[in-house]
């Protein structure tokens, strides 16, 4: 499992927040990557705006995100799903971003919560031929293992480690892996609800994005 070096960390971001951050700060040590990209989508398709729960809008999302990376060496974030706009599909942009990075797999790092629903992602059997897997369980710490998370069509393509935190898969020599981090329980929804409420949200994400946020006005009630 070495060899390995860029990581690709996709999500809404809505906003981003200390999980995201100490999630990707933890995958990045443990794999020793030189760089983790951080993907923000245009329009996630499986996550609806609502007048009551808004999709901040993809520029701001891409510039809080930016405004939070700023700062460290191996964190990176590219527009390449904002820039093409509509549904933004993880399959387009590993193709792009692997070819970029030369042909060797990227790092697909993704929450437990996410991955259990890539068997209804475009293309999931490509999603493993293109990129290694590095999932990470976030709380509430999830029942079960990477064998009953994952997609049917995929799972007779990988071979599996007897404790089940790692396979391979056959054909295209890319790898995943369940890993153990000590993931925050922060969630961009919660932090929503409080912005709403006028709550606080202090030290749930980092300053830049709060004062940006709330500079936007774009969560809070009417
Ligand atoms: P929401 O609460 O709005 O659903 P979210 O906090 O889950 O948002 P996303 O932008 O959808 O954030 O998540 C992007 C990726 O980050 C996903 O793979 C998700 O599983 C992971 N993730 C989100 N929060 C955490 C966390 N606290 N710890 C570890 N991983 C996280």
């Amino acid at each position: 499992m070495r060899g390995a070096r860029v990581g690709i960390f996709g999500g809404t971001f809505n906003p981003i927040h200390f999980g995201h951050l100490r999630a990707a700060e933890e995958v990045t040590e443990a794999l020793d990557l030189q760089r983790m990209i951080f993907v923000p989508s245009a329009q996630p398709p499986h996550k609806r705006s609502s007048d009551e729960d808004p999709i901040a809008p993809a520029a701001e999302r891409l510039a809080w995100v930016r405004a939070a990376l700023r700062d460290h060496a191996r964190f990176e974030v590219d527009a390449i799903e904002v820039e093409r706009g509509g549904s933004s599909y993880s399959v387009d942009t590993l193709r792009v971003l692997r070819s970029r990075a030369g042909g060797e797999p990227p790092v697909f790092t993704i929450g437990h919560d996410a991955f259990v629903e890539v068997g209804t992602w475009r293309e999931p059997a490509a999603l493993f031929e293109l990129a290694h897997f590095a999932v990470i369980a976030r709380p509430p710490t999830p029942a079960g293992t990477l064998e009953d998370w994952i997609p049917k069509c995929v799972r007779d393509h990988l071979d599996l480690a007897p404790d089940g935190l790692s396979g391979r898969h056959r054909r295209a020599g890319t790898w995943i892996r369940l890993l153990e981090i000590r993931a925050l329980d922060v969630s961009a929804s919660d932090i929503r609800a409080r912005l709403r409420d006028g709550r606080s949200v202090r030290y749930l994400l980092p300053k830049v994005v709060i004062d940006a946020v709330q500079q936007s006005g774009v969560y809070a009630r009417g």
